[in-house]
């Protein structure tokens, strides 16, 4: 058997898994190189506790090198080029031939495609969160608006946690009367792909501790020095502190490389997560944040659903992927294909949190189940945080 090399672009959620398993399921002498641009590894949860001033940095990352299996090559590098139908990857270090490919960059932030967005903090990345810990210290009370402008965006529950468990530390610095919380989405509902019993548990979450929810609303600018979001409906939010999700966008690298599809993400099969367009492209799969999959199910019938961007997703479709890969190599069937399933933890403040578990491959709709919250699914949350952060050498 030729020995075959796969890249792996991006050292995230989704490449460090699919790396992982294919080590575990391919001899040795099958190259497998993962290239990332950072050292770090970091939990996408732990922004919010760093906005907070829970947690550091280096409580919530860990080297990439002690997360991948010692069998697993990694190049810290930045990838500026892929050229599909000479199935190279060109970094500012190297230029890297593949015979199979995984295209797991996740989604860039950009502040910039909402004028006057760039005034407003976020805890989305890891300095923003930094920044507004800082902020958030100083804090002394006043108008707090919560901007998710564009969809879709990483984590659908995150901003409402993030909102409710701000009301807490802002209640336990006992500025409750002082401060106000408002949401301004433009989402239907909170994490409106998981379904209306979702959307509404959420509601009298933020309904309960008075923090406002306003849907369906589409920003036109910020006016950073009125210190006031301007909306498409006439309506204005006035602020003292804009927290914002920046808009995400596929990264530029898969733009240039036309992989992105009319959705601006990369379109994918759903089971294989082999990647649809352009030709060219055999033994290319993309995972995680970066693709479309777009769900059988839905709950209107004019309105196609689209699976939530999330780490577990991309941790499971990384595996799917390696057994892909695994398969072509090795001539057999593959073991595994992604089904759809996936959870997430609403933490709800005073150490509880609700754990909610999807299945989003689910006709005629996806379905999330929950439990009551406590303090049990909290240490989940901990423990599953903690798992990620484990070193495997
Ligand atoms: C506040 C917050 C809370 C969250 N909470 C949860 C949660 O509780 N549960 C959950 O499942 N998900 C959560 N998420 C979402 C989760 O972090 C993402 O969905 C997940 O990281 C996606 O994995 P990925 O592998 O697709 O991309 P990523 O993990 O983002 O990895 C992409 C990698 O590609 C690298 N890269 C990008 N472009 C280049 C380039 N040109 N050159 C080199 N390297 C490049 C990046 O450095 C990065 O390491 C949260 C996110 C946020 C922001």
């Amino acid at each position: 058997m030729t020995a075959t090399t796969t890249l792996i672009l991006g050292g995230g959620f989704g490449g460090i898994s699919a790396a992982n398993s294919l080590r575990r399921l391919l001899p040795g002498e099958h190259a497998i190189t993962v290239i990332d641009g950072s050292s770090h590894f970091h939990v996408g949860a732990g922004k919010t506790w760093i906005m907070l001033g829970e947690r550091t940095y280096e409580e919530i990352s860990r080297a990439r090198t002690e997360l991948l299996d010692p069998g697993v090559r990694f190049i810290e590098a930045n990838i500026v080029g892929l050229d599909l139908s000479k199935r190279t990857v060109a970094t500012d270090k190297e230029t890297l031939r593949w015979d199979r490919l995984v295209i797991a960059l996740g989604a860039d932030l950009n502040l910039d495609r909402v004028p006057g967005l760039a005034a407003a903090h976020t805890f989305y990345t890891v300095e923003g969160a930094q920044r507004l810990r800082a902020v958030l210290e100083r804090f002394a009370g006043g108008e707090i608006a919560m901007l998710i402008p564009k969809v879709p965006f990483k984590c659908p529950p995150a901003p409402y946690e993030a909102a409710i468990l701000l009301h807490h530390a802002l209640e336990s610095r006992g500025l409750a009367g002082k401060a106000r919380i408002a949401i301004y989405t433009a989402e239907g509902a909170p994490m409106a792909t998981a379904g209306p019993e979702m959307g509404q548990y959420i509601k009298e979450e933020l309904s309960r501790r008075r923090i406002g929810f306003h849907p369906l609303k589409t920003v036109t600018k910020v006016d950073g020095s009125a210190r006031r979001v301007v909306f498409e409906d006439g309506g204005e939010a006035p602020y003292d502190l804009l927290i914002a999700v920046p808009p995400h966008e596929a990264p530029q690298v898969v733009r240039d490389a036309r992989l992105t599809g009319p959705s601006g993400w990369i379109p994918v099969d759903p089971r294989t997560m082999q990647v649809k367009a352009p030709p060219g492209t055999s033994g290319v799969y993309a995972v995680g944040d970066i693709t479309a999959v777009p769900l059988p199910g839905r709950y209107k019938p004019d309105v196609g659903l689209s699976l939530p961007k999330a780490g577990v997703f991309a941790e499971a479709q990384g595996r799917a992927v390696a057994h892909q890969i695994a398969a072509g190599i090795l001539g057999r069937a593959p073991a595994e294909t992604f089904e759809g399933k996936g959870f997430c933890y609403l933490e709800l403040g005073a150490r509880r949190a609700v754990r909610a578990d999807g299945a989003f491959f689910e006709l005629p709709h996806p379905v999330m189940q929950k439990r009551m919250p406590d303090e049990a699914q909290f240490r989940d949350k901990l423990d599953w945080v903690a798992q990620h952060l484990r070193p495997v050498r």
